[in-house]
Parts: C-alpha cells; sequence; structure tokens
C-alpha cells in the first residue's frame, strides 16, 4: 500500500515562513554606522533560530554556530558569537519587530489558515493578559520595572502584555505582538498593565483594521476606562467580573432579579457529564460613577459529573439569549488558554521563556522576549496547518521530545531546509521519505 501523502499549504510551511520572518529582519533600519561586519538581519535571524531551536542557553547555541545548518535552514550569512549578538541587538527598538508579526499573520489570512478559528459570527476571539518573565535584585537595563523596598533594595523585572487569537475548540494559539511593560525612555515612573492594554489595542488596530475582534480578559480589566478604549477601536468583549470588586453592578443583578427581567437557563454537556445553569440579564450599568456605560450580565454555574460545583461571571457588549449564553460561556472560559497554551508552553515546554539569554543595557531582554514569541508564533502556525509539522509531533509523542529530537537532527545532519528536517523527523532516516505534493493556495 502506498503512503499516504499529506499536503503541504505553501504560504504556510515552515520554510515560507522563515523565509517571510528574513525578509522583514532585512528591511529592519541597522542602528550602527558604516559597514557593519555581521548584518543586523543575521543577527536576529540568529537569535530566532536560538528560539527556534529551543536552546537552552546562548553558550550552548554559540558551540553549534558555525555548523553550515544555519546558514542553510535559517539563510543568515554570517552567525554572531553570543557577546556579538548581545551588543548588535541590545539597541534595536523591540517595536521594529511587529511587522514579522503582522506578515505572519497575513500568511496565515492568505493561506485560509484563519479560518478555522473564527469564533462567532465571522469575529475572532483574542484574549490579553500580563506577565512576568525575568526578575533579579542585581542584572538590570534601562527598561527594567523597579520596585524599591523598605531596606534599600531594589527589584528589577520585567513584564509583558501577551496577546493572542484563540478559540474554545483549538489547542493552537496564534501569537500577536506582545507589548512590554516596561519604564519609559526617562521616566521614572513604572508603567503598567492598564497603560499597555491602551497602546496595545491602538496598534492592533492600526496592524489590522478591519479584523473583527472579540476580546476576553480576567476581571481587573471590567473598568469603564478600559471597556471605553474597547468600544473607541470597535472591538467586542467578555470580561470577567467579581461580586467582591463590581459590588454595584452585582445590586443591580438582585434588583433586577426581583423585577422579573433575569432569564434562567439550563444545559447538559451530554459528552462530558455536566452539567451548566445560567442566569442573565441585558442592559445593566456597570458601575455608580458610569450609569450610561451599559453591559450585559452572565452568571454560571457548572457542576461536573464528579459534582464539583465552579461559578462564573462576565460582562459583554455580544447579545446574550438562550440561544447564544453557552458559546459565549464557552468563549470566555477559553481565556485560559493565554495562561496556559501560552505562558505556561513559553514557560515550561521548551522555550525557557524565563532563562536570561542575556539582558543588556537598552532592549535586549524585550528583543529576546519578543524573539521568542515570534519563534512561538511560527510553531504554531506549523501546528495548526502543516501536516509535515503535525505527523514529527505524532511520531515523538510531545513536544519536549519533538524539540530535543529536532536539535539533535539539527546538529547530527547536513540539512537543506527546515522541510528536510520534518520529513528527517516523521520518517525514519534509512527509508525514503514520501515526496509531499504542496498545492498552488
Ligand atoms: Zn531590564
Amino acid at each position: 500500500m502506498g503512503m499516504v501523502v499529506p499536503k503541504v499549504r505553501k504560504h504556510l510551511c515552515a520554510d515560507a515562513l522563515l523565509r517571510s520572518v528574513q525578509d522583514v529582519f532585512c528591511q529592519l533600519p541597522d542602528h550602527r554606522k558604516g559597514d557593519a561586519e555581521i548584518p543586523l538581519s543575521d543577527a536576529l535571524m540568529s537569535a530566532f533560530a536560538l528560539f527556534s531551536l529551543k536552546s537552552p542557553s546562548l553558550l550552548a547555541f554559540d558551540k553549534e554556530r558555525t555548523e553550515a545548518n544555519l546558514q542553510r535552514v535559517y539563510g543568515i550569512g554570517r552567525v554572531p558569537c553570543d557577546t556579538a549578538m548581545r551588543e548588535i541587538l541590545d539597541p534595536v527598538e523591540p517595536e521594529h519587530l511587529r511587522p514579522a508579526f503582522k506578515a505572519g499573520f497575513r500568511r496565515l489570512q492568505r493561506g485560509k489558515g484563519l479560518e478555522e478559528m473564527v469564533f462567532v459570527q465571522g469575529h475572532y476571539l483574542f484574549a490579553l493578559d500580563g506577565t512576568g518573565y525575568f526578575a533579579s535584585n542585581e542584572i538590570h537595563c534601562d527598561s527594567c520595572l523597579e520596585k524599591h523596598h523598605r531596606n534599600g533594595t531594589v527589584t528589577y523585572s520585567h513584564q509583558m502584555l501577551g496577546a493572542a487569537l484563540i478559540h474554545p475548540d483549538k489547542r493552537e494559539v496564534i501569537a500577536l505582538m506582545p507589548e512590554p511593560i516596561v519604564k519609559p525612555d526617562g521616566s521614572e515612573k513604572n508603567d503598567c498593565e492598564r497603560n499597555a492594554a491602551k497602546r496595545f489595542v491602538s496598534k492592533f488596530r492600526r496592524d489590522h483594521p478591519h479584523l473583527k475582534v472579540i476580546v476576553t480578559e480576567d476581571s481587573l480589566s471590567s473598568n469603564a476606562p478600559h471597556i471605553e478604549t474597547l468600544h473607541a477601536y470597535n472591538m467586542r468583549y467578555i470580561l470577567g467580573v467579581k461580586e467582591g470588586d463590581h459590588a454595584f453592578l452585582f445590586d443591580q443583578v438582585a434588583q433586577a432579579e426581583r423585577a422579573g427581567r433575569v432569564t434562567y437557563y439550563e444545559r447538559e454537556d451530554h459528552a462530558s457529564g455536566a452539567h451548566h445553569r445560567f442566569r442573565f440579564v441585558s442592559d445593566l450599568p456597570l458601575n455608580a460613577s458610569n450609569t450610561d456605560l451599559r453591559v450585559n450580565f452572565i452568571e454560571c454555574w457548572e457542576t461536573t459529573a464528579k459534582g464539583k460545583v465552579q461559578h462564573f461571571s462576565w460582562v459583554t457588549d455580544l447579545r446574550v439569549n438562550k440561544g447564544t449564553v453557552y458559546r459565549l460561556m464557552q468563549g470566555a472560559r477559553a481565556r485560559w488558554r493565554i495562561e496556559n497554551e501560552t505562558f505556561n508552553t513559553l514557560k515550561n515546554q521548551g522555550y525557557h521563556f524565563e532563562h536570561n539569554f542575556g539582558h543588556g543595557y537598552q532592549h535586549l531582554s524585550v528583543v529576546f522576549a519578543t524573539l521568542m514569541m515570534l519563534a512561538f508564533l511560527v510553531d504554531q502556525v506549523q501546528q495548526l496547518c502543516c501536516p509535515l509539522f503535525q505527523a514529527a509531533w505524532a511520531k515523538w509523542g510531545s513536544k519536549r521530545l519533538l524539540w530535543e529530537k529536532m536539535r539533535a537532527y539539527f546538529y547530527a545532519y547536513a540539512l537543506e531546509s527546515m522541510r528536510h528536517l520534518f520529513e528527517t523527523l516523521s520518517y525514519d532516516l534509512n527509508k525514503s521519505a514520501p515526496t509531499l505534493a504542496i498545492d498552488s493556495c
């Protein structure tokens, strides 16, 4: 029997994605004067390769840099040594890396890879959340957040606001350009997540002016200024609320209940055996000082087959009725994917998000974190759309093992391309790999 030949989408195969990242890097302005020995694009692509290969440290990567595979697979002309890489990348403005995320996203759109991520009525769901990835009492740079303690010591840290397209039925998440939470140039004051969210939303709209989106966030974001920002940029929302933080709103729900305005709805989930009980009411004021800001309220009690009860509550500007409430609940709860499938994957599944690859004096720490997010985006596009990646993952069973084998093969065999590497990972080397059909989409 012949081997089943999977179809690889041309725009979404690993090599096409790597070339698109490289094209963006080649167009970036070099901050150095005169003819630099190593082009900026080579330094950026080398750091990208470090995260794409999940090297545990810059030192480990440096040992392998003479391998011709880095040149052939990642298209790097000259791979800088670890010190040179840090020096070249430290002054790079992280914002310059934004077009690389946009290019990856556009490829997904063109290759029809985004269609399966649509949540409801042509809208994509995306989650927004902050995370920390560095803290030290000694190592610091110009953009570190600072916390001054009473005993005179200082904790320096880096955080970022991460954003990703998510879907309740999909494990894959499509990372967007993160917004660093840093101490702005020349400022004494720390940045905060709320300001970062404001910047994120306006830049997101510039990148994707017409994309229909529903934002899902935790209860810290359920405040009038943030919701007004979302309205201003034509974004819909499903945001967590808590009785302790939103007492006025919950009072309004109780009043609506007494007036008979609240709707109840129950649903069994036959697959999992869970029971869901909903209570919802539309058009309530969010808080006493913003009574003209009206929201729709959803509350849900989930009882699992084993009898465990969980309680959730959200506000949204989407219409809530018996036909929509279950799906809205699924969308709201998919928010955990930014925490679990994104930050935890980066921290615990081989990407070494919290490892200090080099801190620098200006932007290096943020540049490395952003490039790692970019490598994660390319991996997730593969996981969503590339049968070759899926075959390699299935063969090795876990991501951890896949990354380990990927690195081992990368350093053991002369490879022509990423496709060659995935073919080698998917089918035994000694047997001939099937020729994959590439469609013309
Ligand atoms: Zn720093």
